[in-house]
């Protein structure tokens, strides 16, 4: 027999039946419980263990799908999805995605799909402009952006090239002596920076935790001078601080100037991990967050979380690129081609870990131009909004307390009292399934984290869910 590929006409038919069911699915969400209710092993259970032999029709994945998959969904478009942060899958981001798949095209060199990587330039610097980050990233200088996976890797690669730096590019040829250098982040840098000097070689020893204003959990400036200064007088050397822009934890704000002006007194790569928080710089009045960007070797964003960007899409900026390209180009035989020697063009190859790479620049230009600034600014408008309402009611009630100041779309809050009755509160909350909250600790004490952005949540779902907390109050 014949390969059963679909024809056009084929295709045509079953894609406007996938675009009904996930349409459906969006209608359906609210009806939902948000958090999966399903124990280890239940989904698993449900499927066959090997595969057919003969070809199924997609009717058949689709009632599979409905069936056995969706109940063992946690719904992260669901409009009371409040955990960790949004990662926003909108109209625009699910149907930009699916011409980047249709095409189909592989952009590692600028040679294999010239649009794909003209495209994300323009786009990166369109949106560069949009959040008002800094003409040293611009690519008509020595700098210019990527799209990253994550953000993860967006860090990963930033601390490779500020090794090159650091190195006069040995690190790529030696590999690094342990013990020898030092990066630095605060204490609630996220877990990236740590697995970045994992992946580096530089060993997890090498990560500096430096401590924050108990009140703000933004970095602790003289705390880094003070460790910076002892790494240097025990002969290590300072490679690279990270400021992070909207902590994980509690959305904090490190002081990136203060932070910059100690790093360039080491020659130290700066490093701004604004993964959640930076995309909300569209709107002028929360662009005080990039206050001392201008000083950054590189910064990371995630249109996949709040900008409305199908996962995944991780924006990376960089003043010079070639110390990025210095630690990551590479350049077999079967590579080789007329455009790359003319040195006329990028090949995002060189620019992070992996040879090849989607066309992700398309579903974000799609959100981009669809959205227009003007919506863009509305949706984060609408996320602050919300959080400020969650804020207001959390207020009001003397049973509950805030545990730091929110910081756009983030509320960290708990049950006045003990810790338990703060975890036993959320995970009744999540049990019930009207709404989905993840914990952190502050100060060594429990606290809740409520995150809104997501593109499908009203007013009343915030109000839902708070009538379902303080429903959920577990007796004293
Ligand atoms: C979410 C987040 C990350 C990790 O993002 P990925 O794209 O999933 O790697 C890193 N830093 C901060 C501050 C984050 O909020």
């Amino acid at each position: 027999m014949s390969a059963p590929h679909l024809t056009p006409d084929e295709f045509r038919e079953q894609g406007h039946r996938v675009v009904d069911w996930i349409a459906d699915y969006w209608e359906s969400l609210d009806g939902l419980p948000v958090l999966a209710q399903v124990q280890p092993g239940d989904v698993t259970a449900s499927l066959p263990t090997a595969l057919p032999e003969r070809p199924e029709p997609l009717e058949a994945v689709l009632a599979d799908l409905d069936e056995h998959l969706v109940p063992g969904l946690t719904h992260w478009q669901h409009p009371r999805f409040f955990a960790y942060f949004p990662a926003n899958s909108s109209p625009a981001g699910v149907l930009g995605d699916l011409l980047s798949s249709g095409i189909g095209a592989q952009g590692m060199l600028w040679a294999t799909s010239p649009a794909a990587t003209e495209l994300e330039q323009v786009v990166l610097d369109q949106l560069r402009q949009a959040l008002g980050l800094p003409d040293s990233f611009a690519r008509d200088g020595l700098g210019g952006g990527v799209i990253q996976d994550t953000a993860s890797t967006a860090t990963f690669t930033a601390v490779l090239a500020a090794l090159h730096r650091a190195t006069g590019g040995a690190a790529r040829r030696d590999g690094v002596p342990g013990g020898a250098f030092a990066i630095y982040g605060s204490t609630q840098a996220h877990s990236s920076l740590l697995k970045a000097a994992m992946m580096s070689g530089l060993g997890e020893g090498a990560v500096r935790s430096i401590a924050v204003d108990p009140e703000t959990q933004a970095m602790d400036v003289t705390a880094l001078r003070e460790a910076m200064a002892a790494d240097v007088a025990a002969g290590v050397r300072p490679v690279l601080v990270q400021s992070a822009v909207g902590t994980t934890s509690t959305g904090a704000v490190d002081p990136t100037a203060a932070i910059a002006a100690v790093a360039r007194e080491h020659g130290a790569w700066l490093h701004v991990d604004a993964a959640w928080a930076g995309v909300a710089a569209v709107c002028p009045e929360h662009r005080w967050i990039h206050d001392g960007v201008e000083h950054a070797d590189s910064y990371v964003t995630n249109p996949h979380k709040w900008l409305l960007t199908t996962f995944d899409c991780s924006a990376f900026w960089v003043r010079d690129r070639a110390a990025l390209l210095g630690a990551l180009s590479i350049l077999p035989e079967y590579l080789r081609n007329p455009a790359s020697e003319s040195g006329a063009v990028v090949d995002y190859r060189d620019w992070h870990p992996q040879l090849g790479r989607r066309f992700r620049a398309l579903k974000l230009w799609t959100v981009l131009r669809t959205y227009g600034l003007s919506g863009l600014r509305a949706h984060i408008r609408t996320g602050v909004g919300q959080a400020e309402r969650f804020a207001a009611l959390v207020r009001a009630d003397e049973r509950f307390e805030i545990v730091t100041e929110p910081v756009l779309g983030l509320v960290v809050f708990r049950v006045v009292g003990d810790d338990d009755r703060t975890m036993a509160l959320m995970e009744a909350l999540n049990a019930s399934g009207t709404a989905y909250l993840s914990h952190t600790k502050v100060e060594g004490r429990a606290a809740l984290r409520l995150a809104t952005g997501s593109w499908r949540t009203t007013d009343a779902d915030i109000d839902r869910t708070w009538e379902a907390l303080v429903g959920n109050l577990p007796a004293t």
